[in-house]
């Protein structure tokens, strides 16, 4: 209840219903007493902020509607994905008359839920989460695993992403373990980073930095696929299709020539088609020593 009656749209709606009141006191007062219930409706009118927090509570409604209406046209992507900026103002006009239709007949709300409105926030969305992902600073730390093989922790400084690389001793291949919130952070800035922002910056070119920054670590090993969350998947095919040798991952071509991936040498990907793709952003790594915590 708290948690409602403080969120932008309860405070919104605790503030209209008190000048509602206030304005029904005014009409239903006699002469005797108008001129103080009137005194009261100024009051509220000038101190209680009602304009601020209705631009508030608009732009929370047009922030939700227009995230909304760009994971209708692309389920999965990144939720400020820098591609939604070639689906405005299609997104934002769709965001703003949906934004509309929630605020049913508030005449307050109204002239705030507009298409450029909705167009601003998509854009400052899109830059705050470019300005985390467009950081190249990457660290680096050499361990080892519990059985005492060797092992290195990669964690993007700005967004918090980060994956563990480790080989296998028996068979020689790379493994990778990407659960943020599994790993505890190496970033010396921010040792208490649980990772749990992770989804906010997931599917936008940080986890590739991290692979590929592992693979040049360990320029001879073969990266398996092992368990993927699903957001893994589409990073591993991408990386299987740029490099089909050293990285493992879902692939129709292979599938379809009945080739077994970690039995196959580099030959049998001779003919297999190749689509580049390199880091965005060249990393900047830097090693620390120890864990944070
Ligand atoms: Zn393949």
């Amino acid at each position: 209840m708290s948690g409602e009656y403080y969120s932008p749209e309860g405070e919104y709606l605790r503030r209209v219903l008190d000048r509602r009141h206030a304005r029904r006191e005014v009409a239903a007062a006699g002469w005797w007493s108008r001129r103080r219930a009137l005194g009261r409706l100024r009051e509220l009118e000038e101190s209680d902020g009602l304009e601020a927090v209705a631009q508030r509570w608009a732009r929370e409604l047009l922030r939700t509607e227009i995230a909304n209406a760009w994971a209708r046209t692309s389920r999965h992507s990144n939720e400020w994905h820098p591609r939604l900026l070639e689906r405005l103002p299609g997104l934002a006009e769709e965001a703003a008359a949906e934004a509309v239709l929630q605020a049913g007949d508030d005449e307050l709300l109204h002239p705030l839920l507009t298409a450029a409105a909705a167009e601003q926030i998509a854009r400052e969305n899109v830059d705050r989460v470019r300005r985390v992902v467009d950081d190249p600073t990457i660290y680096l730390l050499r361990t080892t695993t519990p059985d005492g093989d060797p092992m290195v922790v990669l964690q993007h400084a700005a967004s918090g992403l980060r994956g563990r690389f480790a080989v296998d001793p028996v068979d020689g291949l790379g493994d990778v373990f990407s659960k943020p919130y599994d790993i505890p952070s190496i970033n010396p800035d921010n040792p208490h980073d649980d990772g749990n922002r992770w989804e906010l910056y997931a599917g936008l070119g940080i986890g590739r930095r991290l692979y590929l920054a592992a693979a040049e670590l360990h320029p001879h090993i073969r990266w398996r696929a092992g368990i993927q969350s699903p957001y893994a998947v589409p990073l591993r095919t991408r990386l299987h299709n740029a490099d089909p040798y050293h990285w493992a991952g879902h692939c129709a071509w292979c599938s379809e020539r009945r080739i077994i991936w970690r039995e196959a040498g580099p030959a049998e990907f001779s003919e297999h088609p190749i689509t580049p793709a390199p880091a965005a952003i060249t990393p900047r790594l830097i090693e620390v020593t120890t864990s944070s915590r």
